[in-house]
């Protein structure tokens, strides 16, 4: 029987508890523990699909297609272990689900209340990778704050599990501020106080304690909070501000978060912790021996959560290399014909960004035709890539009006389509292509020296498409298809044979790349930097 952890949070949103359950995950996976994690989340939207990423950050999406928060990327990059649609839930799909089996006639004459049944269905939903037998501890993240009305039916959910299943097989831990007051030079616990008091309001007890702070706890705050909010002393955990989020698994170590934790659920303690090839990462990204600079081009660059993935991502390439990625943002809106040069000069490699619609799309043209002249490396991701073929088409082929008809319907070059099962569909929420696909790779190309396999599965999340109408004049003229979905023919892969490192894929390679195994195409990129880096540097000295 699986054994349950449930992560909330107090005093204020933005704590981390997603990094908080991804480190905890990897600290009981490196001991052997086989581990999940997932998101319960309380908005009303079916899935974050349909979120502009100004409202939640980047969409994150699943080997089986499903569109998710973005803790989930968390979740796989530090377990290195895949999620999938039941790993995040929201008030929703909770809803949607109960509503239509109320529907069918399912609750026969009765009243569909909260409290049995939106709460039987979130336990039902929380409890059910739990019975697969896959794993021995569930994770589970409540989003929000404790006291949001909407949170109220986990919450309750939540109580009800640790009384049906026991306090040795299901637990809290409770993520709380506690706040540095300068005047008084002092961390105040109130706060923490009433956030857990309004825990027990609801009947539910915190068994740890995790608590974000900018300066070291204490003994005697320990003790304080303990005393007041019923945990033991060894169950206050210190979680303070770290350089980067890397580092918050050993600090939890540090803490004894896992030993406290495995002594609450009654499960062994004695098999050793098996972080060395963690700590060997981090001591790589906290000692890199180069630096290169990207320009990352997009139009939500001024909200670090919209391209997590990517950034993180650059983190794992960049550890790879020994090398420092520093990423520099640049808004495809500010992007034009006469500026390119002057933005995008000394960056060693530019990558263009996923998104949808028009908004910035002329920028993203005028970065790739600069870096595409300028044999500066090149990765498109998606709408990435689908720019890069626009580009072609318009400054190589001469098309002037190219486009993708997801901007403009009426060009007379659609080089960038519809896909053809995508034309009937109306409903925004769960219907563009998403999930899993196979890559068919081109021997002799960039994409099989990247990889080094004749196929590979990625992710993707998109509508349109490269049209194969006019595959032949893109090949004719150099830009190659170097990956092709084997049964539907799609193009997944472009490249310029010519260029020093010239990329696009449809897929979202960031959503693969984790610690311990960082996405090819990524490390590749960045070693491409690297030497263009070294090469700029050979010729100025030789003509200085
Ligand atoms: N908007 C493009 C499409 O739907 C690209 C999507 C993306 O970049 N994720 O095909």
């Amino acid at each position: 029987m699986a054994k349950y952890i449930f992560v909330t949070g107090g005093v204020t949103s933005s704590l981390g508890k997603g990094i908080f359950a991804a480190s905890l995950a990897k600290l009981l996976q490196a001991r052997g523990f086989r581990v999940t994690i997932q998101k319960f989340d309380p908005y009303i939207n079916v899935d974050p699909g349909t979120l502009n990423p100004y409202e939640h950050g980047e969409c994150y999406v699943t080997e089986d297609g499903a569109e998710t928060d973005l803790d989930l990327g968390h979740y796989e990059r530090f377990l290195n272990v895949p999620t999938s649609q039941a790993n995040n839930v929201t008030t929703g799909r909770v809803y949607q689900h109960v509503i239509n089996k109320e529907r069918e006639g399912a609750y026969l004459g009765k009243t569909v209340q909260v409290i049995p049944h939106i709460t039987d269905e979130i336990k039902r939903r929380m409890l059910l990778l739990g019975q697969t037998g896959n794993f021995d501890i569930v994770i589970t993240e409540i989003g929000g704050t404790v006291g949001d009305i909407e949170a109220q039916p986990y919450v309750e959910t939540v109580r009800q599990i640790v009384w049906e299943q026991g306090h040795e097989n299901a637990m809290v831990c409770h993520l709380t501020l506690l706040p540095y007051l300068k005047a008084a030079k002092e961390l105040k616990t109130k706060p923490t106080q009433h956030s857990v008091k309004e825990l027990q309001m609801y009947g539910l007890q915190p068994d740890i304690l995790v608590c974000r702070t900018e300066m070291p706890l204490t003994q005697d705050i320990r003790r304080k909070l303990a005393l007041f909010c019923n945990v033991n002393i060894e169950a206050v955990i210190q979680a303070s501000d770290v350089d980067t989020i890397y580092d918050v698994p050993l600090e939890m170590q540090n803490e004894k978060l896992d030993v406290t934790v495995l002594n609450k659920l009654q499960l062994p303690t004695n098999n050793v912790c098996q972080l060395d090839t963690w700590k060997t990462f981090v001591d790589h990204l906290k000692n890199p021996t180069e630096t290169v600079t990207i320009g990352l081009v997009g139009k939500y660059i001024e909200l670090q959560d919209a391209y997590k993935s990517i950034y993180e991502s650059f983190i794992h390439a960049g550890v790879s290399n020994r090398c420092k990625v520093i990423v520099k943002n640049i808004h495809s809106e500010s992007l034009t014909k006469e500026n390119a040069a002057e933005e995008l000069q000394g960056l060693d490699g530019v990558l263009v960004a996923p998104g949808f619609g028009s908004r910035g799309i002329e920028g993203k043209i005028e970065a790739i035709r600069y870096v595409r002249e300028n044999g500066i490396p090149f990765f498109g991701i998606c709408l990435g890539m689908q720019m890069a073929v626009i580009e072609w088409a318009r400054n190589v082929l001469g098309w002037a009006d190219a486009h993708s008809v997801e901007m403009d319907e009426h060009t007379t070059h659609p080089v960038i389509d519809m896909m053809a099962e995508q034309k009937k569909i109306t409903a925004k929420g769960g219907t563009m292509r998403l999930g899993a696909y196979r890559c068919a790779i081109e021997k002799g190309t960039l994409a099989e020296k990247i990889y080094g396999k004749a196929e590979v599965s990625e992710r993707h999340r998109h509508r349109y498409e490269f049209n194969n109408a006019y595959f032949n004049d893109f090949e004719n003229s150099g830009l190659k298809a170097s990956g092709k979905n084997p049964e539907s023919n799609l193009v997944e892969i472009v490249e310029i044979p010519t260029h020093p490192f010239f990329i696009g894929v449809q897929f979202h390679p960031e959503l693969k790349s984790t610690v311990e195994s960082p996405q090819p195409i990524f490390v590749a990129f960045i070693k491409a930097a690297l030497e263009k880096k070294k090469a700029t540097h050979l010729i100025a000295s030789a003509t200085a």
